[in-house]
């Protein structure tokens, strides 16, 4: 049978948190999904379930090498790169890498299959915002030499990379700026204030809060963002696109909230602030909701928190009484 209908979709960095479910997303949608990943900090454990759907195909490669896909591509979504504090800490070449490299192989690709590209950029392009809420005209504060310097220059790169594309070559390119997103999947111990608390209340432990915990965040579940992304992929929009949500509380909010939902008991522990660690982050999305269809997240803080929980809860090792 010819798969004349049938789209068939590139998922960079596949295997990761996000990047997993959107394979899955994908999938359900009815199209063909090749999920590319390294496995620096995705897992296979992540998309395991998916080996036995035949539309699904894992390729083990690095996107900063030459990337070889045999066939048409219609769309190229390109997730891969280390996306934790902790993570980018660790591996700062590798991630400046896979945002310079990794997003201009990823554009020749979609170049030459002509598809569509959509780039996962951050609210990191924003750094220590002067403005706020952030809405998608805002240029930033970002400190190029800091700790997060390798994160933040390189989707910026990827940014303005995917607009030189766009713009050059006429390749047909989407930006999604995804802001603070939690669910099933993240790494337990890739730092992230959500799989940190997670843990720690789930084994009694303290929360260690860094700061003094007045800095805020505006926490989205995966499944809003998932959508959000889809619909974007399948808009008209080429310039980027904020999406989160805007519930914005501080963390010591959501500290609260995650023993709410855990039950745990446990009290907070106070450590010292990162160098660079935004003092406030807030999506403005009368964009997203503007020219994604009336999109919004729908997932509350404590039902995403409640599926969260199910998740971690058969992962977290308990200390023996
Ligand atoms: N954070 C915290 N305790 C932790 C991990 C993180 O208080 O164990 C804070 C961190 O300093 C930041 C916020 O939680 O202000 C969100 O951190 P995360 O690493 O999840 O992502 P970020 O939004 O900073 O990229």
């Amino acid at each position: 049978m010819s798969d004349g209908h049938r789209k068939r979709a590139l998922v960079t960095g596949g295997a990761g948190f996000i990047g997993s479910h959107l394979c899955e997303r994908l999938l359900a949608d009815g199209h063909d999904v090749i999920c590319m990943d390294n496995l620096l900090t995705g897992d296979l454990a992540n998309i395991e379930h998916l080996f036995g759907n035949e539309r699904f195909r894992f390729f083990h490669q690095d996107v900063t090498n030459y990337i070889h896909v045999p066939g048409r591509l219609d769309f190229i979504l390109h997730f891969a790169s280390p996306a934790s504090p902790r993570d980018y800490l660790e591996l700062p070449i590798q991630t400046l890498k896979v945002g310079s490299l990794g997003t201009h192989k990823a554009l020749g690709l979609a170049r030459e299959k002509g598809a569509r590209f959509l780039l996962a950029s951050t609210s990191e392009v924003y750094g220590d915002p002067q403005v706020h809420p952030q809405h998608e005209e805002y240029w930033g504060h970002v400190n190029p030499v800091g700790p997060r310097g390798c994160y933040d220059e390189a989707k910026r790169f990827a940014e303005a990379m995917a607009m030189a594309y766009q713009r050059h070559h006429g390749v047909e390119t989407r930006i999604v700026r995804i802001f603070n997103t939690y669910g099933p999947r993240m790494r337990l111990d890739d730092g992230r204030v959500l799989p940190a608390f997670m843990g720690q209340a789930l084994r009694g432990e303290d929360l260690t809060v860094f700061g003094d915990g007045s800095q805020t965040r505006s926490f989205c579940y995966v499944d809003d963002l998932v959508e959000g992304i889809l619909r974007l992929l399948h808009s008209s929009e080429k310039m980027p696109v904020n999406i989160g949500n805007p519930n914005e509380m501080t963390i010591r909010q959501f500290g609260d909230a995650v023993l709410k939902v855990t039950g745990g008991k446990s009290k907070f522990v106070f450590h010292p602030l990162p160098q660079d660690d935004p003092k406030v982050r807030k999506p403005d999305i009368s964009k997203a909701r503007r020219v994604l269809g009336g999109w919004e997240p729908k997932i509350g803080l404590d039902e995403g928190l409640r599926r969260t929980a199910e998740y971690f809860r058969g992962r977290v090792q308990k200390p023996k009484a």
